[in-house]
């Protein structure tokens, strides 16, 4: 193998930049040849590759986005977009490719490596965390963290008003990011679609909290919970027990900025990864990360399992909002 091509698909999520320059760099280090793709399977299709020299991914380890943009496919869908993909790759001789996404872009990459023989490999790159197959995915705690500080600041305001307040973060249908943002803010409780939410349970310990005392009060809702969004909450509690509150709902801030230390260095080492699995002929697989050993695994994993919350934190969480 002496040319590979690099991708970012789907999702945005902090931490993609610190990969690709890791890829580049591992790569480069091995001797292989480094193209980019523009916006993703878009890109693919219509052969928008430039080559990526190692300054090329100089100063972007610290950048939130994707230098080299990012985007959802139609065309990639059906087997003729797929077929336009893989003749760019062989016009130029590209055998091996790396592909930073969520399960949605590794199913797209499973179809072109079984269709046209491609040397794929999967990086997981997600806010959401709900890919099984790795502790972290790439951008999780980014965004944690990001969500986090506004919950902060919020408790501040709550605080100053005696007011409930109900933050909506994201987390498509998991609730990853709620349990870790709600566990490390102390939320008051955490509704997540992993577990029951009982609204008029709620409403009654809010009402026992404020009797005892309780200045502020903050819900932390994930997107994905079955009662419904934060506004839709909001007014279910308003009506079952005449209870005010006010809706934050964070949204894309939780996609952008700086990553952390954390995911930077995620980012890097499954960047090497996959180069070093598409080296070993390890593909068509996905990279993760699990008790700190860079891991592989066949990219139907990643959409065949569910990823689960870790039980302790959810006990913990229990407790903690008691
Ligand atoms: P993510 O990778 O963040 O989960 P998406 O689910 O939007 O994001 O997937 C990104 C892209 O991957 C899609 O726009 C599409 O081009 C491609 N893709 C997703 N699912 C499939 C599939 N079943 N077959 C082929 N390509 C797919």
């Amino acid at each position: 193998m002496e040319n590979i091509a690099i991708l970012t698909s789907g999702g945005d999520a902090p931490g993609m930049n610190a990969c690709i320059r890791a890829v580049v760099r591992t790569a480069i280090h091995h001797g292989l040849c480094v193209y980019g793709v523009q916006s993703g399977y878009e890109g693919l299709i219509d052969d928008r590759f430039r080559r990526l020299g190692t300054t090329d991914v100089s100063n972007i380890v610290q950048r939130g986005g994707t230098i080299l943009h990012s985007a959802r496919s139609t065309r990639f869908l059906s087997t003729d977009g797929r077929a336009e993909a893989a003749e760019n790759l062989s016009r130029r001789g590209i055998e091996g490719l790396v592909v930073i996404g969520g399960d949605g872009s590794f199913r797209g990459a499973d179809h072109l490596s079984r269709e046209h023989g491609i040397a794929i490999v999967g990086v997981p790159a997600t806010i959401d965390n709900d890919i099984w197959g790795t502790d972290l995915t790439i951008g999780f705690d980014t965004a944690v963290n990001t969500a986090l500080e506004a919950v902060d600041k919020v408790r501040d305001t709550a605080a100053a008003h005696d007011r409930l307040f109900i933050i909506e973060v994201m987390g498509r249908t998991a609730g990853f990011i709620a349990l870790q943002v709600g566990v490390a803010g102390g939320a008051e409780d955490i509704l997540i679609p992993e577990t029951p939410t009982n609204l008029p349970a709620i409403c009654s310990l809010v009402r026992r909290r404020v009797a005892e005392g309780r200045t502020s009060n903050i819900l932390v809702v994930a997107e994905g919970d079955e009662a419904g969004s934060a506004f839709e909450i909001a007014s279910k509690i308003e009506e079952l027990a005449d209870l005010k509150s006010r809706v934050t709902v964070l949204g894309h801030v939780q996609r952008g900025g700086s990553p952390t230390s954390v995911d930077r260095v995620l980012a890097s080492k499954l960047g090497w990864g996959a180069i070093d699995a598409l080296m070993d002929g390890a593909w068509p697989c996905f990279v993760g990360e699990m008790n700190s050993i860079v891991t592989r695994h066949p990219l139907a994993d990643a959409w065949t399992n569910r990823k689960e919350l870790d039980p302790m934190l959810l006990n913990l969480a229990s407790i903690l909002t008691n």
